[in-house]
Parts: C-alpha cells; structure tokens; sequence
C-alpha cells in the first residue's frame, strides 16, 4: 500500500505527511500501537528494500565432486560404463548379460548381438555419453554409422536421440545425428569427423501421465552435442517411429538403450557413460 495524506496520525487525528509517517516506522513507535508499528515497518522495508530482504540460505544444495575433466563422473552418478565391464547392461532382446565388445575402455557395437539396454530404470536424469564413428566409415545416409542413444525404452516404442555419421553426409534432416528421431531436427550440425570421439549431454525429463492413461506432459529433451545446443527443451510427440504418427503409451521409469542398428556399415563404439537422476 502507499501512503497518501488521506492517512491520519492516530494520536493525533490531523493529516500527516508521508515523510513523517516513514520515519516514525524506521526511528522509533512512539504513541503507535503494535498492528500499526508492524505496519508502518512493513511499508517502511517496502519502501527501502533491502539486499538481505530476499537472500535465501536454506535449504543448502547438496555439494556435488565433479569429475577431473567434464567426461567423468560427478560423485553422485550412477555409472553405466567405465571402460571396464557392462555389468550395467543387458541384451534388450532376452534381458541376458550384455554382448558387445569391451577392450581398450571402449564398448563396440556387437550388431548381431542386437540392442542393449541399462539394467536399472530411469525417470528425470542427466545423461552423458560418447561415441565414435570409426575411420573408413562406409555407406551413405542413414546407413553410415547408425546407432542411437533411446532415452527411455518400453515394450510400446522409446525415444530415439540418433547416432549416425553427419559429417558430409546428407540424410533427412530430423534423422541426422542429434535428431530426435522424426520429431526434431538439430538446431546446428555439430559433428565430428570419422575416428573422433563425439559427445552428448542431455536432459531428459519423463512424460507423465493421468491415472486413465492420457498424457499429462509430454516428454522433453535438452541436448548438446561436443558442447553445442542441438535440442532447446523440445516436447516430444510420442515414441520416435521410423513409419507413422507419434504417440504415447503410459510408461514409468524405463531403462536407456543403445541401438545395434542393421545397416552393414562398420560398428561404431561407445565410452564414459554415465547419468544422474534428477
Ligand atoms: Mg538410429
């Protein structure tokens, strides 16, 4: 509220200035009651705010270690590969131990082998990966390296953030590397070259969905791609399908799958693999 010269002193029932009645709330009560003292404070700090007026100290956040260099883990990741074993991973296919093929702290696609996919599900997180591409890529299109990263898998369809060979090769642009598959094109095209590792750091924030089985909100994704913005919080339509419309099926958490995808090019390779539930 403002004071006007409407406003009357109380004691003395004649108008009073504004002025006044400001430094009767900073200097001092005198002859005021409770109510109106807290009043006139209140519109005294209205009047002159003050820094510590809206300096919040609780709750604290949690201290986080982050990892030597940004491709490392912060403390309070679950690591899904470290170089050393898939321990964290299962065939898609039959839930059978993981087949790819783990040497050099590297994990390449086994593509007969099929897809492969966390054992643990996943709601909101924080995800990184790299890939590579290997030199002497052959093929063209989609058939140059295809693999992908599915943020959430489940028995209806999952959502496919593309992995495949975008340097000087065409393809449609919602399948080019860091797509979301069908649904969003990348905003720029950040890829490296064959033989380079490439990385991606995502967002993922789960749709949810009413007790009937309609969606509530949609899924959505924020990626960037070795460093870049490719996906500005984008809402997804539905599953990411190669044929058709997009649409949701009620899920919970789910697990992340990499895709062994058919194409006879050469496979490509996976390291540092890691999220954080959000
Ligand atoms: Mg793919």
């Amino acid at each position: 509220m403002a004071f006007t010269t409407t406003n009357r002193d109380t004691m003395k029932g004649h108008l009073v200035p504004t002025r006044a009645l400001i430094l009767v709330a900073t200097f001092g009560t005198i002859g005021a009651t409770a109510s109106s003292s807290s009043l006139l404070a209140q519109t005294a700090a209205a009047a002159h705010p003050r820094p510590q007026d809206t300096e919040v100290w609780t709750p604290v956040p949690p201290i986080v270690t982050p990892g030597a260099t940004d491709a490392q883990p912060p403390s309070d990741a679950v690591v899904l590969f470290d170089g050393r074993n898939l321990d964290q991973w299962v065939s898609a296919r039959d839930k059978s131990p993981a087949k790819w093929v783990v040497a050099n702290g590297i994990v390449t696609v086994n593509k007969p082998s099929g897809d492969i996919e966390t054992r643990r599900s996943f709601g909101n997180y924080q995800l990184h990966v790299e890939w590579r591409i290997p030199v002497g890529i052959t093929g063209e299109g989609q058939d140059r390296g295809n693999s992908g990263v599915y943020l959430a898998i489940t028995p209806a369809g999952g959502y496919e953030l593309q992995v495949v060979d975008s340097y000087n090769n065409k393809t449609y642009v919602n399948g080019q590397a860091a797509s979301v598959y069908k649904q969003y094109a990348p905003l720029v095209n950040a890829a490296r070259k064959p033989g380079e590792w490439q990385t991606y750091d995502v967002v993922w924030t789960a749709p949810t969905f009413k007790s009937d089985g309609t969606l509530a909100t949609p899924a959505y994704v924020t990626a960037f791609h070795n460093g870049v913005l490719v996906q500005n919080h984008v809402a997804l339509k539905g599953f990411t399908l190669n044929e058709g419309t997009p649409f949701y099926k009620a899920h919970g958490a789910a697990p992340i799958l990499l895709q062994a995808h058919g194409d006879k090019s050469a496979p490509i390779s996976y390291r540092n693999i890691w999220v954080r539930p959000l």
